[in-house]
């Protein structure tokens, strides 16, 4: 939304443009649905969590000249580039290799993945507790939300309506992490 915002701002983009720009950010993850065919139940390990997708967006603009597109193929990579932070994600595809920071887990439990997933009921429970233990991620949820709001009430007032999306997202992430949670301390 910020970039949609700050884009509309200088280019001015129809509604349609403006929700594909979105729309290239979190896209990528709807390949959850696919995670059963992914290496390790792991839906970064999908083509859809690689440059590839990206790459192909942001040619398929260049050859039509169409301004939202390449944006689009600009949010969809800026999606994997920062999913390399956290857990790490299959960047190059052929590889078939996590690559990244991987911040949220330690080069110990990388490695004895199976012995701390064991720890808990859900295998999920591990990765979604120590995404919402960080104090450093939840910070930059809350000031990207803010800017969000900022940059489009600013840039792209006409086009607010979209920030529901935001809410449902939001929601369905707190319900599985509450879901969880309820597991676990049974
Ligand atoms: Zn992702």
């Amino acid at each position: 939304m910020i970039i949609a915002s700050i884009s509309h701002y200088f280019i001015g983009l129809n509604f349609f443009e403006y929700f594909i720009i979105i729309l290239g950010a979190f896209a990528s993850d709807f390949d959850v649905l696919f995670v059963k065919y992914a290496r390790d139940h792991n839906h970064r390990m999908l083509i859809t969590h690689s440059i590839i997708p990206s790459v192909i967006v942001i040619i398929l603009g260049v050859i039509f000249n169409w301004h939202a597109l390449i944006l689009c193929g600009i949010c969809l990579f800026i999606h994997v580039f920062i999913d390399t932070f956290d857990w790490g994600t299959n960047l190059l595809y052929f590889p078939k290799k996590l690559v990244g920071l991987k911040f949220l887990i330690t080069k110990d439990e990388f490695e004895n993945l199976d012995k701390y997933l064991a720890q808990y009921k859900q295998n999920e429970s591990f990765f979604d507790f120590k995404y919402y233990n960080c104090k450093t991620c939840l910070a930059i949820e809350g000031i990207l939300f803010l800017l969000m709001i900022l940059f489009s009430v600013i840039n792209a007032l006409e086009y607010i309506i979209i920030v529901p999306l935001y809410f449902i997202g939001l929601f369905f992430h707190l319900s599985l992490h509450f879901k969880l949670k309820k597991i676990e301390v049974k």
